[in-house]
């Protein structure tokens, strides 16, 4: 999965809510149907510039796919919406806050809670992890 695949199934995604969100059926159509051009063709990601165009083009639209962006990543809080529940949560890595310090946990379960450096005592913070190795979104 690339991020632009995630731009792509946001697009898709956003179709069914567009009359919600936009409030306005006419312009929620014509969204709608240059999303339809767009995505229904064998590759979406070479119209991917003019999708996030599209999507960008409306303050409400914008927003949404903002959100449903970083709800997909990293945003801990948001349990997504009603009739989508989040389905997997990445792994999200924590460090010490000690310079030269390398103690990394990772923390697979919202249930568990953070701990603290077994050198420091200080509680670790959360850190953006794109190493190839993670099993993060690549
Ligand atoms: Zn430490």
């Amino acid at each position: 999965m690339s991020k632009s695949n995630k731009i792509i199934d946001a697009a898709r995604a956003i179709r069914s809510e567009l009359e919600t969100i936009l409030g306005d059926r006419d312009t929620a159509q014509k969204i709608d149907r240059e999303l339809n051009d767009l995505l229904n063709v064998p590759d979406p990601t070479l119209n991917l510039k003019q999708i996030k165009q599209l999507l960008n083009s409306n303050q409400k639209t914008k927003g949404w796919v903002k959100q449903k962006l970083s709800s997909s990543t990293k945003s801990l809080g948001y349990q997504g919406l009603p009739g989508m529940p989040s389905t997997r949560l990445q792994t999200q890595k924590y460090h010490c806050s000690e310079k030269g310090c390398d103690f990394v946990w990772s923390r697979r379960n919202l249930a568990q809670a953070i701990p603290k450096c077994p050198h420091h005592n200080v509680t670790l913070i959360a850190f953006e992890d794109d190493s190839p190795s993670s099993e993060a979104e690549l």
